[in-house]
């Protein structure tokens, strides 16, 4: 049976990390294998995120902006970003890095094979995959997760997607702002629900715009491609264009409390360790952080426990948020204008990055409309409802 330090199952965000922050370190050669479904040779997303410091992923930002675009009720501005940026990657040149890099670190295997087992061991667990092969390891870190597999009892927890299509458009005429992203356009029918339109402006004429959804229900697709269509013609102004890429997909929005430990020696990393930020569905930051403190964890201790948890200030807001977004949707748009309206976004992206000084968060709540998020808090923080 072969043999490794670490086996990651799910070579996808979290599964990468966590062997990149493991190899190439002075002094230490521990062998890794990655096991994933697929061979990661397309771009199947792009990750964005904001930061105001070196994050170690420069060789591989595709575009960076240093201002936004916030639309909303009775409130549209052009937003600088001070020191932040807000920062794309591409899923192709994540996974081609990636590669490079275990190429010239050496030790870490790749296996295109679906795993169907982990069997638990308090020295050795082992990985079956659906072709037979069992591989042992020191340590068994889980990142399984496809489209819509997440499941969480619903009388307990909120479950909602961030549910999207976006086309990567190239218009004939200038209709774009290069240089500032849209981050919210509320410029579309809500429905009752929180609806907008992000879009990241590549050039005057090239642009990925996506039509994205804060709700419980997916939409028949017809619906995203209407929208698309008419956010283009009706407010981009542009009739004539062509659609060079799609993405669409789904992000599980959850208060669930994922647990970490699976057993003895197999860990949940990525979205199937709770890394999704549960009110914002942004994760990327988050995962490649925890993949960080992981490293460095098993590398001071010898066990991969020693991570940062969200302060419960954060979690009881991703809470009220979520309730706020399931039973009062059409609130939202409301919301959030008064979120970028009354706070620059260095203190909005430090509020979701769960890193500002406390002060600064409590200038954030006040900032919202006081019925929706008391309501939300009474029923969740109070009754224990959802
Ligand atoms: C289209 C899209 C855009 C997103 N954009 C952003 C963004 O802009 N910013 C942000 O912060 N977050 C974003 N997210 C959310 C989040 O960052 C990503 O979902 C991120 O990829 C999560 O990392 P992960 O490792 O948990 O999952 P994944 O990256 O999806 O990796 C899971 C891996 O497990 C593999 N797998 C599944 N089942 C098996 C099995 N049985 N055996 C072997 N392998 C298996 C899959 O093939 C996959 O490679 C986006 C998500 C999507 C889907």
């Amino acid at each position: 049976m072969p043999n490794y330090d670490y086996i990651l199952a799910g070579g996808g965000a979290a599964g990468l990390s966590l062997a990149y922050q493991l190899t190439c370190v002075e002094g230490e050669k521990p062998s890794i294998l990655i096991l994933d479904l697929d061979n990661k040779r397309k771009n199947d997303r792009t990750w964005c995120f904001w930061t105001n410091a070196a994050t170690g992923l420069e060789e591989v930002y595709y575009r960076t902006w240093k201002q936004m675009w916030f639309y909303g009720e009775g409130f549209e501005k052009k937003i600088p970003l001070g020191d932040w940026q807000y920062v794309m990657l591409r899923g192709i040149d994540f996974y081609d890095w990636m590669r490079a890099h275990f190429a010239r670190c050496g030790g870490v295997d790749f296996v295109q094979a679906e795993v169907v087992r982990i069997e638990d061991d308090p020295l050795q667990p082992r990985v079956h995959t659906r072709d037979g092969n069992v591989y042992a390891a020191k340590w068994v870190f889980d990142s399984r997760v496809l489209p819509g597999s997440v499941q969480v009892d619903r009388k307990r927890y909120h479950l909602l997607q961030q549910h999207f299509l976006g086309w990567e458009v190239e218009t004939e005429k200038q209709a774009f702002d290069a240089e500032a992203l849209t981050l919210f356009d509320f410029r579309t029918p809500q429905h009752g629900v929180m609806r907008f339109m992000y879009v990241l402006p590549f050039s005057p004429q090239r642009a990925l715009v996506e039509y994205t959804l804060f709700s419980e229900n997916l939409l028949p697709q017809s619906e995203y491609e209407t929208a698309l269509k008419e956010y283009l013609a009706s407010v981009v102004g542009v009739e004539r264009y062509r659609v060079l890429d799609v993405e669409q997909n789904r992000i599980p929005m959850t208060d669930y409390p994922f647990p970490r430990r699976l057993g003895e020696r197999v860990w949940a990393i990525g979205t199937l360790g709770g890394r999704v930020k549960p009110s914002s569905g942004y994760a990327f930051w988050r995962i490649w952080q925890d993949a960080r403190q992981m490293a460095d964890s098993l590398r001071r201790y010898g066990d991969p426990t020693h991570v940062h948890l969200s302060p419960r200030r954060y979690r009881w807001f991703d809470q009220v948020m979520l309730n706020v977004m399931y039973r009062q949707g059409h609130q939202t748009k409301r919301a959030f204008t008064a979120l970028f309206r009354n706070n620059p976004p260095q203190r909005i992206f430090g509020f979701l990055n769960e890193a500002n000084p406390w002060w600064e968060d409590i200038l954030v709540l006040a900032s919202l409309p006081l019925p929706p998020f008391l309501g939300a808090f009474l029923r969740t923080q109070i009754l224990r409802k959802i």
